[in-house]
C-alpha cells in the first residue's frame, strides 16, 4: 500500500466563496455564525475533492492565515488584542486586519505586521514575541475540525506548524532572544500532541519549512531540542520541509527523532536519493512529487521512471505528496470553460494535481498497466505541449542567441548623460513627478468593463480613454508637477495589461489564489515563447505628450516583475523566460523613443520578491535579473532618461546591485520608514538620481507639506541635493481625486520651498 496524503488546499473555494463570506461579515452583512457556516461548507467539499487520498490535511483552512492560527492555537495574541471585547473571532480580525465586523474606534487596533511566506506570493500575520511572551493551549480550532473531519468519515492528519519555524517566523519586539521561548513554547506543543493523541490521532503534519533555509547553530540546536522533547508524544510526526533544498541541514532533518520526513522532491529533486540513504530505516519517506507552486502538468511517466526503484527499495515507507501546500495554486481546472483547449490540457490546478498523485500511486502499487489509460491521456499532453508551435517559436530563439553583452551597456556614463538630459529637459531642482496610476475611478472600471463585453467599440473606447489621460495631464499640469504621466487608466493591473498584449501569455477566468486574507490574484499563465506583435503603450502615451509641453513619461513593467507576477513554464529555466521578456520590453521601450517619448519609467516592484530563500543563492538570481533590467532600458540614447520605481524600503542589503541597473532616476517607497532607506546610504555612495517617496499612497490621510520637507531635508543629508527628486512612494491608483490633489499640491510645495532655501 502506497500512502497519499495532501499538506494543504487552497482554502479561499473555486468561486472565492471564503472571500466573500469574509468581505461581508467585516462589512456587518453576515453574522459569524453564517462566516462559520461557510468556512465549514467550504472544509466539506474541499474533503471530497481530496477524497482520493489516504489522509488529507485538516487544520489547513483558515479563516484569514494559517501563522495566524497557529498564534491563537498557542495562545499567543498581541498583548494589545487582548483586551478588547468581543468574541475570540474578533481578536483574531484585529489583529489580521486591525479591526473586526462592527468595531467603533475603541476596539480596532494596529494589525499585526504581514510578511511574504518564504519566497511564495501569499503572505501571513507575523508572531510578535517579547521577554514576557508565555504561551497557553488554545486547542478548539483543530478539536473542532478534527470533529467535523471524522463524523465526515475523513481520514485526517492535523497539520500544526513547528515550534522552530513558528519562532522563526515572529519577531521580536523587545530584542530579546526568541529561542529563549521554546522551552515554554515546548510544554504547548507536547500538550497539544498529547491532547491530540487521546483524540485517537496517529499522525501529524508538522512543518518545519525553516529547514530549507541558512540556519546558525543555535537555530539548528534548536531543532534537536524540539524534537528530542517532542519524541516523548504518543503520535507520530511527519517532518515537513518544502520550498527548496534541504543542503547543510540535511543531515538534521534526517536525523531529528520524528517517525517520518517529507521532503519537496520538486525544488530539491537532486537530494531525494542523498535523503533516501540517510533516513533511518523505521522512517517513512514522504516525497512531494508533483509541484504545488506551478500550473502545469506533471510528467508522470518520467516521475515513475525515477519512483520506481525507489519504491522497489523503501516499499510502505515511501509516501507520496504534492511538494508543498496546494495553496498557491488555483482550485479546479474544470471550471476554466472558456480557456484555449490545447493550453487547458498541458495545465492542472490542485484537484487535478491530487488526480495526479493518485494515477502515480497506482502505478506504483499495482503496475503502470492498472493505469494505462491515464498515463496515455498524460503523455499525449506532455508531448503536445513539448512540440507545440505555439510554445516554441523559433524567431524568438534566435533573437535570444543574437543578444550580446553590448545590449547591456548604456552609450555613456551616468555623469554624461546627466549632461545631455539636462540640457533637453531642463528641469528645475528637486523635480516633481508621480510613479504613474492616477485614481482608477467607478467611470474607468467601468469603460474597460463594457470594452471587454463588446458594448464600446475600439473607436469610443479609445476616445473614452483619452477623455481621461486628458483630464489627468490637465490636472498635473494645474499642480505644476514637472514630468508627467499619462496615468495608466488603460490599465487593469500592471502585469496582466502586458500578458494580454504579449504572445506566450494566457488567462484564467477563476485562477484565484490567495494572496492574504480575502485579497486573491489571478496570476496569468505565461505558456510559450514571448514575443511582442506590437507596441503595447506607444499610442496612448504619444496623445498625453500631445497634450503638454512638459515631459511625459512612458511607463513599462519591466520583465523581472513580469515573470515573478505570473505562473510561468517549468520547461526552462526562470532566466531564459526573463531574457524572452526582456526582448519584448527592449522593443517598446526603443519604440516610444522613437516617437519622441523623452523619459521611459521601467518598474521594477517585484525585483526583491524574486530573491532567493538562500542569501547565498542571492548574487546568481541579482546578476541575471538586474542583466534583464539593463538590457530591457538601455537601447536608448544619452538624451533618453531612465526611470524605474520599487516598491518596499527594505532593500539596502542589494543597493549594490540596484546602483549597477544604471537606472538615470531610481524612486522607491521609504516614507512609512521615515527614510529608513537611507541607511543604505551610510556606506555606499549611489550614484545616479533619487527619489525617495516623500508620502505614504497607502493611507487616506493627506501629507503635510512640512512634513515632506523635513524628510527631504533628511534624504539630502546622505543623497546630494542636485541627485534628488520628489514623488510619492507608489501608484495613486488606488486613492481618490480629492486625496490627491491636495496631497500632491502640498509635494509640489514642499519642493517649491526647498528651491528657494
Ligand atoms: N506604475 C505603477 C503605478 O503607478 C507602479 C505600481 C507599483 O509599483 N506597484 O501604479
Ligand atoms: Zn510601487
Amino acid at each position: 500500500m502506497i500512502t497519499t496524503h495532501n499538506l494543504g488546499f487552497p482554502r479561499i473555494g473555486a468561486r472565492r466563496e471564503l472571500k466573500f463570506a469574509q468581505e461581508a461579515f467585516w462589512k456587518g452583512e453576515v453574522s459569524a455564525e453564517e462566516l462559520n457556516i461557510t468556512a465549514r461548507d467550504l472544509r466539506r467539499r474541499h474533503w471530497q475533492q481530496q477524497s482520493s487520498m489516504a489522509l488529507a490535511p485538516l487544520g489547513d483552512f483558515s479563516l484569514y492565515d494559517q501563522v495566524l492560527d497557529m498564534s491563537v492555537t498557542l495562545g499567543h495574541l498581541p498583548a494589545r488584542a487582548r483586551d478588547t471585547g468581543g468574541s475570540e473571532l474578533d481578536r483574531y480580525f484585529r489583529v489580521a486586519r486591525g479591526r473586526s465586523a462592527n468595531d467603533s474606534a475603541c476596539c480596532a487596533i494596529h494589525a499585526g505586521e504581514m510578511t511574504k511566506w518564504f519566497d511564495t506570493n501569499y503572505h501571513y500575520i507575523v508572531p510578535e514575541f517579547d521577554r514576557a511572551t508565555r504561551f497557553r493551549l488554545n486547542p478548539q480550532r483543530l478539536l473542532a475540525q478534527l470533529a467535523e473531519a471524522r463524523a465526515q468519515g475523513v481520514s485526517a492528519k492535523p497539520v500544526i506548524i513547528g515550534p522552530v519555524t513558528y519562532l522563526w517566523l515572529g519577531k521580536s519586539k523587545d530584542d530579546s532572544d526568541r529561542l529563549a521561548l521554546l522551552d515554554d513554547l515546548l510544554r504547548v506543543y507536547a500538550e497539544l500532541l498529547t491532547l491530540l493523541a487521546d483524540q485517537g490521532v496517529d499522525w501529524v503534519q508538522i512543518d518545519e519549512p525553516a529547514l530549507v533555509t541558512e540556519l546558525d547553530g543555535d537555530w539548528r540546536h534548536a531543532f534537536h531540542l524540539a524534537y528530542h522533547q517532542l519524541k516523548a508524544c504518543p503520535v507520530r510526526l511527519l517532518l515537513t520541509t518544502y520550498f527548496g533544498e534541504l543542503r547543510e541541514n540535511l543531515q538534521l532533518a534526517c536525523e531529528l527523532p520524528v517517525a517520518g520526513l517529507h521532503v519537496d522532491a520538486v525544488s530539491a529533486a537532486s537530494e531525494v536519493s542523498r535523503v533516501a540513504d540517510w533516513l533511518p530505516v523505521h522512517k517513512v519517506l514522504s516525497l512531494g512529487v508533483i509541484n504545488g507552486r506551478n500550473v502545469w502538468k506533471t510528467d508522470l511517466q518520467a516521475t515513475l521512471d525515477w519512483l520506481e526503484p525507489l519504491h522497489q527499495r523503501l516499499g510502505e515507507r515511501l509516501w507520496l505528496a504534492p511538494s508543498c501546500s496546494l495553496l498557491h495554486v488555483p482550485v479546479d481546472l474544470a471550471a476554466e470553460t472558456a480557456m484555449d483547449p490545447d493550453i487547458r490540457s498541458w495545465l492542472a490546478f490542485a484537484v487535478q494535481k491530487l488526480d495526479e498523485l493518485h494515477v502515480l500511486a497506482r502505478a506504483l502499487e499495482h503496475g503502470r498497466g492498472a493505469v494505462a489509460e491515464p498515463l496515455a491521456q498524460n503523455a499525449s499532453a506532455i508531448a503536445s505541449r513539448r512540440q507545440s508551435p505555439r510554445v516554441h517559436n523559433p524567431e524568438v530563439t534566435r533573437a535570444i542567441a543574437a543578444i550580446t553583452p553590448e545590449l547591456g551597456g548604456r552609450q555613456s556614463s551616468f555623469a554624461q548623460r546627466l549632461e545631455t538630459q539636462t540640457q533637453h529637459l531642463k528641469l528645475p531642482a528637486f523635480p516633481t513627478t508621480t510613479i504613474g496610476s492616477f485614481p482608477q475611478t467607478r467611470e474607468i472600471r467601468h469603460t474597460r468593463l463594457q470594452y471587454r463585453k463588446g458594448e464600446l467599440n475600439e473607436r469610443e473606447y479609445t476616445a473614452r480613454i483619452r477623455e481621461e489621460i486628458a483630464h489627468c495631464v490637465r490636472e498635473q499640469e494645474a499642480l505644476g508637477l514637472d514630468v508627467l504621466v499619462h496615468g495608466e487608466a488603460e490599465r487593469n493591473d500592471m502585469v496582466e495589461y502586458f500578458g494580454e498584449q504579449l504572445d506566450g501569455y494566457t488567462f484564467s477566468q477563476f485562477g484565484w489564489v490567495q494572496s492574504y486574507g480575502s485579497r486573491c490574484v489571478k496570476p496569468p499563465i505565461l505558456f510559450g515563447d514571448i514575443q511582442r506583435p506590437k507596441a503595447m503603450t506607444v499610442a496612448w502615451t504619444e496623445y498625453a505628450q500631445s497634450l503638454t509641453d512638459k515631459p511625459m513619461k512612458g511607463m513599462l513593467t519591466g520583465p523581472v516583475t513580469i515573470l515573478n507576477w505570473s505562473f510561468v513554464r517549468d520547461d526552462q529555466p526562470r532566466k531564459d523566460t526573463c531574457l524572452q521578456l526582456t526582448l519584448a520590453i527592449r522593443a517598446e521601450v526603443l519604440d516610444l523613443e522613437r516617437a519622441g517619448v523623452r523619459i521611459i519609467q521601467i518598474d521594477e516592484a517585484a525585483l526583491r520578491e524574486g530573491l532567493p530563500l538562500r542569501q547565498s543563492d542571492w548574487q546568481s538570481y541579482l546578476d541575471w535579473a538586474i542583466e534583464a533590467f539593463r538590457i530591457s532600458a538601455n537601447g536608448v540614447s544619452d538624451s533618453t532618461q531612465i526611470h524605474t520605481h520599487m516598491c518596499y524600503s527594505e532593500f539596502n542589503d542589494i543597493i549594490e546591485a540596484i546602483a549597477r541597473m544604471d537606472a538615470d532616476v531610481i524612486t522607491i517607497e521609504t516614507s512609512r520608514s521615515d527614510m529608513e532607506l537611507l541607511d543604505a546610504f551610510k556606506g555606499f555612495q549611489y550614484p545616479n538620481d533619487i527619489g525617495p517617496g516623500v508620502y505614504d499612497i497607502h493611507s487616506p490621510n493627506i501629507p503635510e507639506q512640512r512634513h515632506m520637507v523635513s524628510l527631504l531635508e533628511k534624504a539630502a543629508q546622505r543623497i546630494p541635493p542636485e541627485r534628488l527628486w520628489v514623488n510619492p512612494d507608489c501608484g495613486l491608483k488606488t486613492r481618490h481625486w480629492e486625496e490627491v490633489i491636495p496631497a500632491l499640491r502640498a509635494m509640489v510645495e514642499a519642493a517649491h520651498s526647498l528651491r528657494v532655501s
